[in-house]
């Protein structure tokens, strides 16, 4: 990696994690501890900005810091190194390194559970009366 690359002209959009190429999949994982430490960081400043630049008088109230639960970053791969379409509707372990070629099409981590389904499909479902249920 020590020679110089050329300037790439017009790269549109994300490239594959592994290899660079364009992406043409992604998938979400959870943040890496020092990903999600890099948003504590920045949330905390901004607070100590805030009261920095508040009323001593009336302190700005704030919720609760921010949890690991609730951000995912994407992960984006080319053609050739996408892991399976099921895989990718999961959210991936924080520890994933997909892609990586020894685990294509899947990856060494084993992703959360789908997210319950939709509620409002199962409410708006329509309610017969008994017995007029077909199929
Ligand atoms: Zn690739
Ligand atoms: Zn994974």
């Amino acid at each position: 990696m020590a020679t110089p690359t050329p300037v790439e002209p017009m790269t549109v959009g994300p490239a594959c994690a592994l290899c660079g190429e364009p992406a043409v999949v992604q998938w979400r994982r959870r943040l890496a501890d020092d990903e999600f430490a890099q948003i504590l960081e920045a949330e905390q400043k901004r607070r100590d900005e805030a009261i920095l630049l508040a009323d001593p008088a009336n302190p700005p109230v704030f919720g609760p810091m921010p949890q690991p639960s609730d951000y995912t970053t994407a992960v984006y791969a080319c053609a050739t190194h996408g892991i399976t379409l099921d895989l990718a509707a999961l959210v991936h372990r924080k520890t994933c390194t997909a892609p990586q070629t020894a685990d294509l099409p899947e990856c060494d981590c084993t992703p959360e559970p789908p997210p319950p389904p939709d509620e409002e499909l199962v409410r708006t479902a329509p309610r017969l009366p008994a017995g007029w249920h077909t199929g």
